[in-house]
């Protein structure tokens, strides 16, 4: 009578009876488990309590049987017991008198567990130990975990008792703390197809690679779901089971239809994936179902450009994923889409209609590859301006016509006005420290000569990168304040000069014997004003900045396409430089 749930389970659970293990060898997945329980029946190091936990279906109550046919195998204890004594049988059945298995789901009450304790005074029948195997223990009630408690502190020789949970945090500390602890692990979806295919071979029916993909995936690491759902489809399956089938008889969408609608939505063919949509719901397929694939598709797609490449995690194969979607979307993109399923999902019970729901979220997905963040759009803006100014990106003659347009309307609000001011004002202070005059005539000041001796100085005070670094400087003025000021022409040594200009200025200072304030600039090699073309002058005033010689050849060969900035971002810094003038 204990038994009632496992036998009504047996009726239609065929082949997750049929492949229950009858061997610790058999017992999938659970390697460490299955080690330690046979290393210490060999040594017969044998606990009193046992507590088995984890996940529902993967192994947790065949474990507790084995354990059981192994201690009372009537061929001796053996981590292989025969399974053909009475005893092993018996087990294997259900029906031994000595292995009494309760389901602590309906026997929760301290009742239940007094009559245990008025039991297990009983020595075993017919066996070396009466063991109980007590299933789902932490739905026992609190006054039923006291009694048993002072049970297993105690128990009598014979007596072992095995508790399975999948929920091991309900089961108090005081019995936890007395038990032999097992963790059962999930099963990987690779495995449960090996087994799959094997419970297929053995029924003599064809099995496609696929369909076994879906059901392991769908059984989501519990061994008894993956064979539960097997029977299932096996049943309408007649010889042969195919992915077809089981999307034809119940119902589901499946990862292909569902990338084949979300692709058509977000190329922006909105009628078609409609289309797709209606023929999903006219096959049955419920509302539920199409959010949940869908929300799957896209986990899958971002997974995929996070660069995972299982197709246990991915959740399909990899021949499935359509690499034109992934490479089109950003995964800021693809988290929104997801995020919108998900919600979508969330919000259909109280949905006036699901199916206008899942039509209006695949119709938006049509401006999904338009979809930007905040961070994004600034990161954006950052680069188009960096790269203008560098001469990456090229502007093409009609957007200065539009800007030459935009700055002569009297439309726009002075204070938006370009200022034609701007772009001169640079160049003639420029002008005046490009003087190549070195001040040699004022006392106590450095030029280019002295840099070998301020460099060695720094080399031996342990900074020779910064030394080294320092050889970089081209020129050395003094300004008008006395500042020096050092002028490099490499983007490279020039900024990593600046980040240390605290210990320069104090190399400087000391090799002069007096402080002495140092300012860095940026040169080019050589400068003419006039070979800046005017549409580039009208975009360092919008930018701002100085826009050099390397710039303004290549912004000379306009190119073609001017909407593709993306492609231009890759350009590496190849010539032009945006100068900076943070030390002006
Ligand atoms: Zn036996």
């Amino acid at each position: 009578m204990y038994n009632l749930r496992e036998m009504q389970r047996s009726t239609y659970e065929v082949t997750a009876t049929r492949k229950r293990p009858q061997d610790f060898d058999r017992l999938v997945g659970q390697d460490f488990v299955v080690s330690t329980l046979e290393n210490a029946i060999k040594e017969n190091r044998i606990a009193h309590a046992y507590l088995f936990s984890g996940p529902r279906g993967v192994g947790k109550t065949s474990s507790a049987r084995l354990l059981a046919k192994s201690l009372n195998c009537q061929r001796g204890m053996s981590a292989h017991p025969c399974g053909v004594c009475d005893s092993c049988r018996e087990i294997a059945k259900g029906s031994s008198v000595d292995v009494i298995e309760i389901d602590g789901a309906s026997n929760t009450s301290v009742n239940d567990i007094r009559a245990i304790k008025e039991e297990i005074m009983f020595p075993p029948q017919t066996s070396r130990y009466k063991i109980y195997i007590i299933d789902e223990v932490h739905m026992l009630s609190t006054s039923a975990f006291n009694a048993l408690l002072k049970t297993i502190e105690e128990p009598p020789e014979y007596i072992i008792f095995i508790f399975a949970t999948t929920e091991l945090q309900k089961v108090p500390l005081t019995i936890r703390s007395r038990c032999q602890q097992f963790k059962f692990k999930l099963i990987s979806q690779p495995l449960i197809m090996e087994c799959l295919r094997s419970a297929s071979e053995d029924i003599g029916i064809k099995a496609d690679e696929d369909a076994l993909f879906w059901i392991a995936k769908e059984s989501t690491g519990s061994m008894r779901d993956a064979y539960t759902l097997f029977d299932q489809v096996a049943a309408f399956s007649e010889d042969h089971i195919t992915l077809e089938k089981i999307r034809e008889k119940l119902a589901i969408a499946g990862f292909s239809a569902i990338a084949e609608v979300a692709s058509a939505a977000i190329q922006g063919k909105q009628d078609e994936a409609i289309d797709r949509i209606s023929s999903l719901f006219s096959q049955g397929v419920s509302a539920e179902e199409i959010v949940r694939d869908s929300a799957d598709f896209f986990r899958t797609l971002l997974l995929y450009k996070e660069g995972i490449r299982k197709p246990e995690i991915l959740g399909t194969a990899l021949s499935d994923i359509p690499e034109s979607i992934a490479e089109m979307l950003t995964k800021e993109q693809l988290e929104a889409a997801l995020k919108a399923f998900l919600n979508l999902y969330r919000d259909l019970r109280y949905s006036l209609s699901p199916r206008f729901e899942i039509e209006l979220l695949f119709s938006r997905l049509g401006s999904l590859q338009y979809l930007s963040t905040p961070d994004v759009l600034m990161k954006k803006l950052e680069a188009l301006k960096e790269g203008v100014a560098e001469g990456s990106i090229v502007i093409k003659k009609k957007l200065t016509k539009v800007i030459e347009d935009a700055s002569a309307a009297a439309a726009i609000p002075s204070q938006m006005q370009i200022p034609a001011a701007v772009p001169e004002e640079p160049q003639p202070r420029r002008e005046e420290e490009k003087v190549p005059e070195p001040a040699e005539a004022q006392k106590k000041t450095a030029s280019i000569s002295d840099l070998k001796e301020i460099s060695s100085m720094l080399a031996n005070s342990k900074k020779s990168v910064l030394a080294k670094q320092l050889m970089d400087i081209e020129g050395i003025e003094e300004s008008e304040d006395g500042a020096l000021i050092l002028s490099l022409s490499k983007a490279l040594s020039f900024n990593n000069l600046k980040l240390q200009a605290k210990d320069i200025e104090k190399a400087f200072s000391s090799y002069l014997g007096h402080a002495v304030p140092i300012r860095f600039r940026l040169t080019e090699e050589k400068k003419e004003e006039d070979d800046i073309p005017e549409n580039m002058k009208k975009l360092r005033a919008i930018f701002g900045g100085i826009i050099s010689k390397a710039a303004t050849v290549s912004a000379s060969a306009v190119q073609e396409e001017p909407n593709d900035e993306e492609d231009n971002y890759d350009q590496s810094v190849q010539s032009g430089y945006f100068e900076n003038e943070d030390d002006e």
